[in-house]
């Protein structure tokens, strides 16, 4: 679960890591009464769960409550990169002298907490890694011992922190440490993390993450989601407790299973498609869940064709089959996309013939991985008139 800005700026504040005061507005009266009771200037700043909000035009200064208005009018309701606009986070503005970058997060391969840090702030942490690897310092840490203020001290001399904000950002660091695991936290980013002229060390950004599956152990984490910024696809899935993520293509995959949704997801990329989604129907899925499942994928306007890709263990490929043929029957016209299936496993010999009888239009059968993702791109190219 993504947090917003200023919600990851109270975790920041929890944890006592320094952020500028500020105020949260949903509209544009709210957002001046906010810059008011703050003082000026401040800056106006867009709640988005993307960032790169500055060059978009999402983050700026305000030295009037005139221009406070102005500003938040203008950013609400703005479109950045396909995240609309709800609230605005209003903080007093700061003086920067210098800009740096901290993050934890868990680095997987390693299993393992990294923390980075870096004196090359403000840019993407992308550009920092590729431009100044150098003076990117990654530090995993022992889970069991914690990060040490030895450590700590550490990382931001060895990156190059001027000497008289060390233990400034040494602190920063280690409180950015227990937002990520006290908070249970998969990423815990600040960029940039500032220097002022009165050489305070400040969190002027905020990016956290958090693990949806420790949720439970933070029932004050549930006020932080905020539906309006989800995607309502997604929303929808989740509601119906279907695993789901939109992603930016074309074809839609359904698969059950995640390790087998996932190399689905490969061999359609590499058969040169473009997933539109991750859907994983689950072990033991009924018909009942096939149709709601085929009824989310195609509410994505950029589903061109659909393959499943069922392997059956628990699973019964009948089963499969049925809620396809029933989502053939409650759908029939609006299902206007060509679908391929493969099904292998647990009665998959009855499911071919079941969808073989019901003879529904445009569905093809495959039998291999590999041919059905070549079969699924070649449709998806040939439905939107491109060459494969
Ligand atoms: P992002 O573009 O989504 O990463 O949003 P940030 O919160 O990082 O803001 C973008 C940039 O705006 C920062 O890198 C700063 O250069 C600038 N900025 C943000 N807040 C302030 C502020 O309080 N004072 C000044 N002078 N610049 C700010
Ligand atoms: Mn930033």
């Amino acid at each position: 679960m993504d947090l917003l800005e200023y919600q990851g700026k109270q975790l920041f504040r929890a944890h006592g890591l320094a952020v500028s005061e500020g105020r949260a507005a949903d509209t544009v009266e709210d957002a001046v009464a906010a810059a008011d009771a703050i003082g000026y200037p401040v800056v106006v700043k867009a709640q988005v769960l993307i960032g790169g909000r500055g060059k978009a035009g999402g983050v700026k200064l305000a030295s009037s409550a005139e221009e406070a208005r102005q500003h938040a009018s203008k950013i609400l309701g703005m479109d950045i990169r396909g995240h609309t606009v709800h609230t605005l986070w209003i903080e007093h503005a700061s003086e920067i002298a210098s800009e740096y970058y901290a993050a934890v997060l868990l680095d997987r391969s390693a299993k393992q907490p990294l923390v980075m840090f870096s004196t090359e702030g403000g840019v993407e942490i992308e550009q920092i890694a590729k431009q100044t690897p150098e003076r990117l310092i990654r530090h995993h840490v022992d889970y069991l011992e914690g990060l040490s203020r030895a450590e700590s001290l550490q990382i931001a001399t060895e990156g190059g922190a001027e000497e008289d904000v060390r233990e400034g950002v040494a602190d920063a660091l280690l409180a950015l440490y227990e937002v990520w695991r006290q908070e249970d936290a998969t990423l815990a980013e600040i960029n940039p993390l500032i220097v002022t002229p009165d050489r305070q060390v400040k969190a002027l950004d905020a990016k956290v993450s958090l693990d949806g599956n420790a949720l439970y152990r933070h029932p004050d984490h549930a006020s932080l989601s905020d539906s309006r910024n989800e995607d309502p696809i997604e929303r929808k899935a989740k509601e119906q407790g279907v695993q789901y993520v939109k992603l930016d293509g074309d074809i839609g995959i359904l698969g059950n299973g995640a390790g087998l949704v996932m190399s689905t997801l490969d061999v359609v990329a590499q058969a040169g498609g473009k997933p539109a989604n991750f859907l994983d129907a689950g072990g033991g899925s009924d018909a009942e869940k096939i149709k709601q499942a085929v009824e989310i994928i195609l509410a994505n306007d950029a589903v061109k064709a659909v393959l499943f890709n069922i392997f059956g263990g628990i699973t019964r490929c009948d089963e499969v089959a049925r809620g396809l043929i029933g989502a053939f029957e409650e759908m029939g016209p609006a299902i206007s996309v060509p679908f391929v299936v493969r099904l292998d496993g647990t009665n998959d010999e009855d499911g071919r013939r079941l969808i073989e009888q019901a003879a529904l239009p445009n569905v093809h059968p495959a039998k291999t991985m590999n041919e059905a993702a070549e079969k699924v791109v070649a449709l998806a190219a040939a439905q939107s008139g491109r060459q494969v």
